[in-house]
């Protein structure tokens, strides 16, 4: 099985250096990019490899790059940013990625910089994520002094500046927008749409933005082309994944995988399945902004399309377990706390809703909750759907409570009925 995102990767989890980066083939794909192809040949190469963005909403990143307008009337300058501000909680692939092969994420992103003709490129980095940023550091350095970054790049007439943007470090600037309006040094809140970040997005310039776990895998497309990346995967999808678990398995981790794996063998074979004396009762698949499935739901492919239609999301295909000893509602309470903290408080519903959430979910899990609480807890799944709020991060949040509320409701109830937590 080929992993071609961390085949290199040390053993002792210190960073690749740019000589052994190298000797590894490193670099070679942005040789290729500058001095063989054209820009229209890179986006058409992605866009056939069909790699879908790894940041949770699977949009076809060849198109994103090709949706970039072009022509006199609109500003030659662009941008190019790299959203590492990964916070979803479950999630933590980027890291890995990062701290383990910086270049090779460079790599990804001089290549699609280039193939949208961005003179300037932004890495948005969480602030907790400092031993990645330090090695990014170290290797922007590395990458400026052999000539990848800069002036006039491998004798070309491309030149790119990279830039490294240390976040304060919110949830909501996992919304592209309002990424944008952090690193312009405004509030994080999201933008009204249209005009789309390709269009008008940072200082009002075209601007792509791109997911870490996406970029690593551009150098490979342009190193072995689009058919060798789509004959990685078992679905329709192209190339590998890192998929992740956490929870009560016997050995929580990440595995680059073909994409399309089968859910129920990540948690039992790579994952090693559940420690001794624990169940496994359900899972939220792709980061904490996706509904549960069953344990009997499992059994299918990875991707997607599949997930999707199994009634949750993809997203960053980082599943958390749920095990039978530990309570639902205090992970809902929990889950939905983060949402609350994390709220831009940009809109009403989103500002409100969550907090008072989070109050009932409180007196719920400690035998304070009421009959009626569970109504009103249903009724907000709906009032923070998408279309009642300014951005997804109210409806992403409603993603579990909805899934819980229907797979847990004897759970809620008995909190109720018995006045207390049946798992304390
Ligand atoms: Fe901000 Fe509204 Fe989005 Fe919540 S839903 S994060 S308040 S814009």
């Amino acid at each position: 099985m080929e992993r071609p995102l961390t085949q290199h990767m040390r053993k002792d989890r210190e960073p690749l250096s740019i000589d052994d980066y190298e000797r590894a083939g490193g670099y070679q794909a942005l040789r290729r990019a500058l001095q063989e192809m054209s820009r229209s040949e890179i986006n058409q190469e992605v866009l056939d490899a069909n790699l879908r963005g790894r940041g949770g909403a699977g949009f076809p990143t060849g198109a994103k790059w090709a949706s970039v307008p072009t022509g006199d009337h609109w500003p030659s300058e662009r941008f190019f940013v790299a959203d590492a501000d990964e916070m979803e909680p479950g999630t933590f692939k980027d890291r890995m990625l990062l701290e383990g092969n910086p270049h090779q994420f460079l790599e990804g992103l001089i290549i699609g910089s280039y193939a949208v003709d961005a003179a300037k490129a932004f890495i948005f980095i969480r602030w907790e994520y400092k031993l990645a940023a330090q090695r990014l550091r170290t290797a922007i350095q590395e990458a400026h002094a052999r000539g990848y970054i800069g002036e006039r790049i491998l004798g070309t007439d491309f030149s790119l500046d990279v830039h490294l943007h240390v976040s304060a470090g919110r949830y909501i600037c996992g919304e592209a927008s309002a990424l944008l309006s952090s690193l312009e040094g405004g509030r994080a809140v999201p933008r009204a749409k249209p005009p789309r970040e390709a269009e008008s997005g940072l200082w009002g310039k075209p601007t792509v933005l791109d997911n870490v776990e996406t970029l690593v895998n551009v150098p490979h497309i342009i190193k072995n082309g689009a058919a060798w990346f789509k004959g990685l995967s078992l679905c329709n999808d192209g190339g590998t994944k890192i998929y992740g678990v956490s929870g009560r398995v016997k050995n929580p981790g990440l595995w680059e995988l073909p994409m399309g794996t089968n859910l129920r063998e990540i948690i039992e074979d790579h994952a090693g399945g559940m420690r001794d004396g624990f169940k496994l009762r359900a899972v939220i698949p792709g980061g904490a902004s996706t509904e549960f499935l069953m344990a009997d739901e499992i059994d299918i492919p990875m991707d997607f399309d599949t997930v999707q239609k199994a009634g949750s999301r993809f997203g960053t295909a980082n599943v958390i377990v749920l095990d039978d000893r530990t309570c639902p509602v205090g992970v809902v309470a929990n889950l939905i706390r983060f949402f609350a903290q994390e709220s831009c408080g940009w809109c009403t519903p989103c500002r409100e809703g969550l907090p008072w959430l989070r109050e009932i979910l409180d007196d719920i899990e400690h035998g304070r909750g009421r009959e009626e609480d569970l109504d009103i807890l249903q009724s907000h799944t709906r009032l923070l759907w998408l279309g009642h709020t300014f951005c997804a991060l109210a409806p992403g949040a409603m993603e579990p409570l909805k899934s819980a509320l229907k797979h847990f409701r004897d759970d809620f109830e008995r909190h109720v009925k018995d006045g207390r937590c049946p798992w304390r």
